[in-house]
């Protein structure tokens, strides 16, 4: 495994075929694991953002004239080289994030292969509605087109995982990519730049690192930039739209959640404590589909607040050893105030007990202990805003129609579960959630054949799937006269 900063390889950008430092400010790259610096990475200046656009955009006009058996080609080629590198990237990202190895191992890599693999496929059986005569002696098709050069900003939470979300699909469909990692976890990324430099044709893909507001803001603005694919934080997508608004882009943004868990009086308490236990905390909770707050039925309340908070006292969650760690510490000594804030403004309610956690721990990196915040009412800040921690609130309630409304109570709408063993009352919440997905009986169960995206605040378009495919393609009319 990594462990020291000697061991990053690759530091440099990728600008066409040309491996190049930035050259202005660094940015200092930490392990949140012990909050050491890893290394210092100068930022990407405005002349070299503009030269990455410009490889791309030469690279276009060749990249979206491939069939798309070539690029299925090109991205089974890359998908194979990251499998087979799996374990480097594993400890690079395990080192940036402070993620548990092992998790990072079998869960994020093969997910990362496995969405190339799917796009590649995806690729190749694309198809748009039927052609015909709609208009005497004229034959109309419908084509679906790749859009140009897309400029994508990816977060920090799963930094390989999200920039395969974006380089899969917007590839695949014939565009070419100027990525921008988060400043605080680029290391998997420009890895991920120098295996494909030997593997995808020159220009295709391209990556700048550095700030949001210096190098992100400055891609998002450029003219050549066709279409913004946004992973992160709501404000940031304003920032999206506002400078979409300015120069006529396209835009896809995923923006955060606040899945709410319903559960009901017959539910499988076991099923729900587990299923709570592992996807509420996750990557630390800082998960855009964490399930992080629970409705419970009056019955069933008091023995869920027991039984989770008892199974969340158990994970364990800051030995230096990953390989012992079920959970790894917040990103940032930042991320790691701001979740610790959150939890000491909803401890001084009255009504509320934090009945497991509640404190940051003691000594080096960013850990917080994994934490159960029991009596949350709906109109508390702890149910209402995005805590991105390992904290999870527990609300009660006697009415289920009630249960509903508070769920779909939110600026948020990107994932929700429902746990019942009654199928009919299942499809009828389901019905009403007003989520991108729900989930009946489990929670976080993503695959790439299946969409992800939100609605409301949670921004628009699909990741994964083929949904996500055509979001990176624009539908087009050719009519030929024939008569
Ligand atoms: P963030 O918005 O701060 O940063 C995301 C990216 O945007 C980074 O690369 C950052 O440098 C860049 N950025 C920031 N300001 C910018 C600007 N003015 N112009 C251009 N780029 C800019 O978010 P984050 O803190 O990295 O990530 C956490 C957020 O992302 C959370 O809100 C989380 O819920 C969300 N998220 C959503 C999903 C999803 O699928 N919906 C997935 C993961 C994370």
């Amino acid at each position: 495994m990594l462990t020291t900063p000697q061991a990053i390889a690759e530091t440099k950008m990728l600008i066409g075929a040309d491996f190049v430092a930035g050259t202005e400010d660094a940015e200092t790259v930490l392990a949140p694991k012990t909050g050491a610096e890893i290394l210092h990475l100068p930022e990407a200046s405005s002349a070299q953002i503009d030269a990455a656009v410009t490889a791309a955009d030469k690279a276009f006009a060749t990249w979206s004239r491939t069939t798309p058996a070539e690029r299925a080609g090109y991205l089974l080629r890359l998908a194979q080289a990251i499998e087979d590198d799996a374990e480097s990237f594993a400890a690079l990202e395990a080192l940036n994030c402070g993620k548990p190895y092992p998790a990072v191992l079998r869960d994020e890599i093969p997910a990362v292969v496995d969405v190339l693999r799917f796009f590649a496929g995806a690729c190749r059986t694309l198809h748009g509605s039927a052609a015909g005569e709609y208009i005497a002696g004229h034959t109309s098709m419908i084509r679906r087109d790749p859009i140009g050069v897309i400029g994508s900003i990816a977060p920090w939470n799963y930094p390989l995982m999200m920039a395969a979300w974006k380089i899969g699909p917007a590839l695949a469909a014939g565009n070419t990519v100027v990525i921008k990692p988060s400043e605080q976890t680029p290391l998997t990324t420009l890895k991920l730049a120098k295996v494909a430099a030997g593997i995808l044709p020159e220009g295709v893909l391209n990556v700048v690192v550095g700030r949001g507001g210096t190098v992100g803001n400055t891609l998002i603005n450029h003219p050549k930039v066709a279409m913004v694919s946004l992973t992160g934080d709501i404000a940031t997508g304003r920032k999206v739209l506002a400078a979409a608004a300015g120069t006529v882009k396209r835009t896809h943004l995923e923006l955060g959640g606040k899945a709410p868990v319903i559960v009901f009086d017959d539910a499988d308490l076991e099923a729900v404590v587990e299923g709570v236990r592992t996807f509420g905390y996750y990557n630390a909770g800082q998960d855009c589909t964490a399930a992080c707050r629970i409705y419970v039925g009056d019955k069933l309340y008091e023995k869920l607040v027991a039984d989770l908070s008892s199974a969340v006292s158990t994970i364990a969650y800051a030995n230096e050893d990953d390989d012992q760690n079920e959970m790894g510490p917040l990103i940032s000594k930042r991320q790691r105030d701001r979740v610790s804030s959150f939890v000491q403004r909803a401890s001084e309610l009255n009504h509320i007990e934090i009945t497991t956690g509640g404190k940051p721990r003691e000594g080096n990196g960013f850990f917080y202990q994994p934490t159960v915040v029991a009596g949350a009412l709906q109109t508390d800040e702890i149910v209402q805003r995005e805590v991105f921690g390992p904290v999870v609130s527990v609300t009660r309630f006697s009415d289920p129609d009630d249960a509903v409304a508070w769920a779909n109570d939110s600026d948020y709408g990107l994932a929700s579960s429902v746990w019942t063993r009654d199928v009919s009352r299942a499809m009828n919440v389901a019905s009403r959630l007003q989520y991108g997905c729900t989930w009946v009986n489990c929670h976080f169960m993503l695959t790439n054949e299946m969409p992800h995206g939100g609605l409301k605040h949670s921004g628009y378009g699909k990741d994964m799937s083929q949904y996500a495919l055509e979001d990176y393609t624009v539908v087009r009319h050719v009519m030929v006269k024939f008569a």
